[in-house]
């Protein structure tokens, strides 16, 4: 059987429906993010980053580099194990009660990164706890999805961020089932936010465990970057915070965080937890401090968000139609994929502004848009200059603008 022949027929329908995806082959300098070295044929050498989920810059943060430099030299480049076989280090046990401390709750797990907490959570309290349904917002994230449907559980969705759905669908399961409402604080395609207190009192009214995907929000929201439930007053109230080390915090690696039974459980049971190799011990550290820095400093937030409001107000002042959201992300809703593609290869090669298209499956089809996602390290001079492109993309593809 000629495989390579399948593989090849099932790509050509992808770059024939425009969803084949391309790297863009950029490489970031210590110090100077949003720029990057870009080595992309007949592209220019150095672009502006407008995409990155180091969405505060803590990748290139001097502390978290020092950090990560340190405990290379202290321990070594990997962690030599997995967790139960030589492989935890004190770094990740360090790292372990920073996030505790950060939700507020007894006790935090780590994983190698955000989808495989979401995934190996999910799946084993889905098949762990005997009967359980789990509810599932219905934008929620790939991982979540990918966690529950190995569980094998009953899986039952709710219409997105809509609370009375939520409260219907709860009220037609079994009293005596386990039920798991499971959804994100901050979407990460639309960027909106959902109603978490809402949610909590439905899922409360029912007996339910909620399991918070956070990963848009940690070290973005809440005075401490706790995220949206730090922000509303309502972590104690969730039973499972999820987030990852690898956007806000800029380093790499999920965790899980909740009750000292929960974690243990899920340590106990998990085989994405257990039959893997531990996150380097450098890693950890630089996360560590990554979290303890945006505990205390509020300004890189504060910057982040300056800087959002600038692109809204420039986006809006010449029309260009983007989602409303009260978040740090900016959608430029394009609703074509050959479209959207072509504007991101123009503001590339003759702006060398660098966006990546959103298409499908990330986004239902029709819905294809460039997602922005300012830093506190885009100063007011891109900013503009990214809103002066799109402008004139916007007139040299003669392209709707919204009515202001
Ligand atoms: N949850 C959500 C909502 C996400 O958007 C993502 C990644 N884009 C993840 C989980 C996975 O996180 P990580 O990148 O750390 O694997």
């Amino acid at each position: 059987m000629n495989f390579d022949a399948i593989f090849d027929a099932q790509l050509q329908a992808l770059r024939d429906e425009g969803n084949y995806r391309v790297f863009a082959e950029l490489e970031r300098r210590c110090g100077a993010f949003p720029a990057a070295r870009s080595y992309i044929a007949d592209g220019p050498d150095e672009v502006t980053v407008w995409c990155s989920n180091d969405y505060l810059g803590m990748g290139q943060h001097p502390q978290v580099i020092a950090a990560m430099k340190a405990a290379i030299d202290d321990c070594g480049a990997g962690a030599g194990g997995t967790r139960n076989i030589s492989g935890t280090n004190h770094h990740h046990l360090l790292l372990e009660a920073e996030i505790a401390d950060l939700h507020g709750k007894e006790a935090a797990l780590l994983f190698t990164s955000g989808y495989v907490s979401n995934w190996a959570a999910l799946s084993t309290l889905g098949a762990r706890l005997p009967g359980a349904v789990i509810l599932s917002d219905a934008m929620n994230h790939a991982s979540m999805i990918e966690g529950i449907r190995h569980s094998r559980a009953r899986k039952v969705i709710w219409r997105h961020n809509d609370p009375e759905d939520l409260d219907r669908r709860l009220s037609e399961l079994p009293p005596e089932a386990p039920k798991i409402v499971a959804f994100e604080s901050v979407y990460s395609m639309d960027g909106d936010i959902c109603p978490m207190a809402e949610i909590v009192e439905v899922a409360e009214a029912h007996g339910a465990m909620t399991y918070l995907d956070e990963v848009h929000a940690v070290g973005l929201y809440g005075p401490r970057g706790g995220g949206i439930s730090e922000r509303e007053g309502l972590a104690r109230r969730i039973t499972l915070i999820e987030g990852t080390l690898g956007k806000a915090y800029g380093v790499v690696g999920g965790y899980i965080s909740g009750s000292a039974a929960l974690c243990d459980f899920v340590r106990s049971f998990a085989s994405g937890f257990i039959f893997t190799t531990a996150l380097p011990p450098a890693v950890a550290a630089a996360a560590r401090v990554s979290i303890a820095h945006l505990k205390r400093s509020g300004l890189e937030r504060a910057r982040q968000r300056a800087a959002v409001r600038r692109l809204r107000a420039g986006l809006d002042a010449h029309g260009i139609p983007h989602l409303d959201n009260d978040s740090h992300i900016v959608p430029v809703m394009i609703k074509d994929p050959v479209k959207c593609r072509m504007l991101a290869d123009i503001l590339m090669r003759d702006w060398g502004i660098y966006v990546q298209p959103i298409n499908y499956p990330t986004v239902p089809k029709g819905t294809e848009r460039l997602r922005f996602t300012p830093s506190p390290l885009h100063g007011p001079a891109e900013i503009d200059r990214l809103v002066e492109a799109l402008n004139a993309l916007w007139r040299q593809c003669a392209l709707s603008r919204a009515v202001a």
